[in-house]
């Protein structure tokens, strides 16, 4: 059966930006190419720049057509640009917002109206106001709010204060790339789907988890924004915690977004917190030093030469649960590492019934740059006797459909479209995860003690090694 196509206008503020035209739009294109949008949605784009919708689409043209690298043809770019119009709005200015209003209305068949704030978090409560003050909060308005959403508990409470004074939480959708990513949303039919492994998914069977995003490249050209920010807060409050929530959670009573949402919210709250002494022991920030032919982070275009950031961050965490009861968490993510990969490893502990030897057994899900499901197992040696050797058993899942796989972003907006909320964080969430990071921040804002250093292209400093260590543990690279 043809699915439901609601019709739509996305209203994107910032829609002159670098988000907008590398990811947003070339993800809308990919929909209308699909045919997954309704022929009448509209978009329509808005910012501070006094442009028309031609001198916009131009722009449009220059800038984002690059950016499509699939399933490109002239026809169906001609058709996708023609549900374009553009508008200048200044988040400042009030009289913006009637024209936005007008435009809006001009129609009388649209099933809902996305207003998509793909700018920075400052904006968000004027445009709010100012939406609100024109009706554009209707209940058949919905708000997205692009990252980040704070850059601590007191920012992000605020951001969301502001907003809930004009929306209503069913109508907000807060954007986590991660979420849109098939291979982590896989990880629940995985676990809860299959009878393989919810078994032996708790602290009897695992000895340790470790969730790691690694990037190969350094800050490039964004220095200053990257200064202020850091990797614990740039990737750990948010999307670390998202994926350590799909390993960590219970079962939700059903797929609706709050039972989803409940039980997430609920790996956040039993998150350990730590002390400032906690922090100390558990948690290693290091910044990247120059290589051969690589930069330090130091020496990056718009970094401070006494920078303190962290462009590397391993933690230790613990899950005060019956199911993770002393079992370690261990979650790193930096940039100018070896390769680039996202992952979630599962160490089991070792099987020791005599026969074969004490092994361990391993799963990997694999987010990027492969999308994979390994399990490391034991198997029978080619030739005389029964010894054993590691094997995987790789589920490769590019191969499990000939389906197109979208891309995170086109996947969210798509889900906006439709109304659904559970790929989108709820505000509970989302502070529950800045309380456990902030005593992190803390201690590093007051802490005499200067970030470790790693060699640009290596796996991270010595003390994130020592950090498994203790437990007797080590990072995947180096198991065998
Ligand atoms: P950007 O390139 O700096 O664009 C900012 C946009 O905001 C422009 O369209 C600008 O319009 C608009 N703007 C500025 N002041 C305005 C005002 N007073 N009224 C209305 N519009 C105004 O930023 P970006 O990189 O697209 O990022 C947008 C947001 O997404 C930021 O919060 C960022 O942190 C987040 N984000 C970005 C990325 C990314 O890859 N770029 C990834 C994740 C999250 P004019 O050009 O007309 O001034």
């Amino acid at each position: 059966m043809a699915q439901k196509l609601n019709n739509f206008d996305m209203v994107i503020f910032g829609a002159t930006g670098d988000l907008a035209m590398r990811k947003l739009l070339p993800c809308l294109y990919q929909a209308h190419a699909a045919g997954l949008l309704h022929p009448q949605g509209r978009i329509l784009g808005v910012s501070r720049s006094q442009l028309n919708t031609s001198d916009f689409l131009a722009k449009v043209e220059k800038d984002s057509k690059i950016h499509i690298k699939q399933h490109f043809t002239d026809e169906l770019w001609q058709s996708f640009i023609q549900r374009i119009q553009y508008l200048t709005v200044d988040v400042n200015t009030p009289e913006h917002f009637q024209t936005l209003r007008q435009t809006v209305q001009s129609r009388s068949q649209t099933d809902n109206v996305i207003i998509y704030l793909s700018t920075a978090p400052k904006f968000f409560a004027p445009a709010c106001k100012n939406l609100a003050e024109v009706g554009l909060n209707a209940d058949n308005v919905r708000i997205v709010l692009e990252k980040p959403l704070g850059t601590d508990l007191p920012s992000s409470q605020q951001i969301n204060a502001d907003v809930a004074q004009y929306f209503k939480e069913e109508q907000i959708y807060r954007i986590d790339h991660y979420l849109g990513k098939e291979s982590l949303q896989n990880v629940l039919p995985l676990r809860f789907g299959n009878v393989f492994f919810e078994p032996i998914w708790n602290k009897d069977f695992v000895k340790s988890v470790q969730i790691t995003i690694a990037e190969q490249l350094g800050v490039e050209e964004r220095g200053e924004f990257y200064d202020i920010t850091g990797a614990l807060r740039d990737m750990v409050q948010n999307h670390i915690i998202q994926m350590l929530c799909f390993v960590a959670m219970e079962q939700p009573k059903s797929l609706s977004a709050d039972d989803v949402r409940d039980e997430k919210l609920k790996v956040v709250a039993a998150l350990k917190p730590m002390t400032s002494a906690d922090v100390d022991k558990n948690v290693v920030r290091a910044q990247y030093v120059a290589h051969e032919s690589q930069k330090g982070y130091l020496q990056e275009n718009n970094v401070p030469a006494n920078s303190r950031t962290e462009t590397y961050v391993a933690i230790r965490a613990e899950i005060d649960t019956p199911r993770w009861q002393g079992v370690p968490f261990y979650l790193r993510t930096g940039k100018r590492l070896a390769a680039r990969s996202a992952e979630i490893v599962l160490n089991f502990k070792e099987q020791e019934n005599g026969l074969f030897g004490n092994h361990a057994n391993r799963l990997v899900i694999s987010l990027q740059p492969d999308e994979t499901v390994s399990a490391k197992m034991f198997v029978k040696q080619v030739g005389n006797g029964l010894n054993v050797q590691a094997a995987e058993m790789v589920l490769d899942m590019g191969k499990t459909s000939n389906e197109r796989r979208a891309e995170a972003y086109e996947l969210l907006l798509r889900e906006v479209i439709d109304g659904r909320l559970s790929l989108f964080n709820r505000r509970d969430e989302l502070e529950k995860a800045w309380e456990w990071v902030m005593p992190i921040l803390e201690n590093w804002a007051n802490s005499p003690i200067a970030p470790h250093t790693y060699a640009a292209s290596s796996w991270g400093p010595k003390a994130a090694q020592d950090l498994l260590a203790q437990d007797g543990n080590v990072w995947l690279e180096e198991q065998i």
